[in-house]
């Protein structure tokens, strides 16, 4: 046995509900789980590496279903804006002066923040994503969902009002194709990478582009990853487009696209009777409840779309906006405005916070054979939680566990203290075991403080509310 981690709390994510298992115990050799059990059941002394965890929680590492890592260098500057201003007054003028460069260092830095948090697995949706996994997520050993995006809208749409049609670029949707298609050779057999296809969303793709791509996710046996059903910008492509009653539900549903193959993002602009069916159809859906309560002033279906059945996991999609990739503040936020918006406290209680980072976005991304439970044959990604903090105390076992809600109530992820991805221990005791954690922040800081001076005039001009809230001395 490679590690051996002993006298913990484990939470196994198998079966129904936590599957906690008192002084517990957990083995690893090479890269999967070898042994879940007690540690009276386990000759540990074997192992090359024993870790004590009294006082720990051990649990699967947490899976951020969606998220676009590559902005993170613009993290604060684009926020408390009116939803129509945040990307094209608010973000836009910060994107333009962005090098595929800082894309690397922006998802360095969210990688380390995740990691640091306890996230073991980022469902990576971007342009060019490949460069991501080669030059950030294999070097660092973190195990990655790559989602190309592909849209085939024309990027020259600066001219057009919200109410004219987009027009489409055939041939940039083809060229992204290939680079999905790309991906799945390019890292065929890697144990850290999978991958899907990221139609961006309807209104960015045409019909018969969406219908290619679903057919060759099923001669791939994958999935596909789409923002679906945004709101209010997305409505009004998809009405003018198809027609005054037209949803994207009904068109993604006519065309046979609602299926389990379909992972959609956000959703918060559905019908009731629409949920219904997309959760009839197998569509796992995942919230981001910081981005879109941040950037809409909405908050993600999460809640309902359990209560109907869905499969249904969360992400942290950006960092502007809402300014962090850390899972438990995201746990956090689904669990607290569930409640506020179904005006019930009971809603999304924190084993169900806790199932959607774990077993539950396993289903959702396709992964659940290989992790998201404590289980022997599953790839060994595993974090362990050091309850001995002063926002964690006291730690009670009779008659509950009261760390079961602190994890999600009271945690911040600074607990997390170790981390394991497919048996490979990259925070050892709350520090990076191969990652330079400090020369990475360095690198970070100096390349935005280049990107928001060049920004600074296209900054002004656009004029959004944040200008005015720094030239009140706000910001
Ligand atoms: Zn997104």
């Amino acid at each position: 046995m490679d590690i051996a981690i002993i006298n913990t709390w484990l939470m196994t994510f198998s079966g129904k509900a936590l599957g906690i298992i008192s002084n517990g115990a957990l083995g690893i050799e090479e890269d999967k789980i070898s042994y879940v059990g007690t540690t009276d059941g386990l000759n540990y002394k074997q192992a090359d590496k024993v870790i004590d965890g009294t006082d720990h929680i051990t649990m699967p590492g947490l899976i951020n279903s969606h998220t676009h890592t590559g902005v993170t260098l613009l993290r604060g500057g684009a926020q408390d804006l009116p939803e129509i201003e945040w990307m094209n007054k608010g973000l836009g003028p910060f994107m333009k002066w962005l090098t595929a460069n800082d894309h690397i260092i922006g998802t360095k830095l969210a990688v380390l923040e995740g990691l640091r948090s306890g996230t073991t697995t980022f469902a990576e949706y971007a342009g060019f994503v490949s460069k991501l996994v080669k030059q950030v997520y294999l070097p660092f050993n973190v195990r990655v969902v790559a989602i190309e995006t592909l849209n085939e809208v024309s990027s020259d749409r600066a001219h057009l009002k919200p109410t004219d049609l987009y027009d489409f670029d055939g041939a940039k949707g083809s060229a992204a194709l290939k680079r999905a298609n790309d991906i799945f050779q390019e890292f065929k057999g890697n144990k850290l990478v999978s991958s899907m296809y990221g139609p961006q969303a309807l209104d960015f793709c045409s019909v018969p582009l969406l219908l290619d791509i679903q057919q060759q996710a099923i001669d791939r046996g994958c999935k596909l990853h789409m923002h679906v059903a945004q709101g209010e910008r997305e409505r009004l492509q998809i009405t003018n487009r198809f027609g005054k009653n037209q949803t994207t539900i009904k068109i993604l549903e006519k065309n046979g696209l609602l299926s389990d193959r379909l992972v959609a993002a956000h959703i918060h602009d559905t019908s009731v009777d629409e949920r219904s069916l997309m959760v009839k159809r197998g569509v796992g859906m995942v919230g981001c409840p910081s981005a879109i309560s941040m950037i809409d002033g909405i908050v993600p279906p999460l809640g309902h779309y359990m209560k109907l059945g869905g499969n249904a996991a969360i992400g942290t999609d950006q960092a502007p906006g809402p300014g962090h990739h850390n899972m438990f503040q995201e746990m956090r936020m689904a669990s607290v405005l569930t409640k506020v918006i179904n005006k019930d406290p009971t809603a999304l209680p924190p084993w169900e916070s806790l199932q959607l980072t774990t077993i539950g976005g396993a289903r959702v991304l396709g992964l659940d054979k290989s992790i998201g439970s404590l289980e022997v044959g599953k790839r060994a990604d595993i974090i362990t939680i050091n309850l001995k903090k002063l926002n964690l105390t006291p730690i009670v076992e009779k008659p509950i566990r009261n760390f079961i809600p602190n994890l999600v109530y009271s945690t911040t992820g600074n607990e997390v203290d170790n981390v394991i991805i497919n048996g490979n221990q990259i925070i050892s005791n709350n520090q990076f075991s191969n990652i330079d954690e400090l020369s990475i922040i360095k690198e970070a800081n100096k390349r935005a403080k280049i990107i928001f001076e060049n920004a600074a005039e296209d900054w002004i001009e656009a004029g959004s509310k944040m200008v005015s809230y720094h030239q009140n001395g706000f910001l």
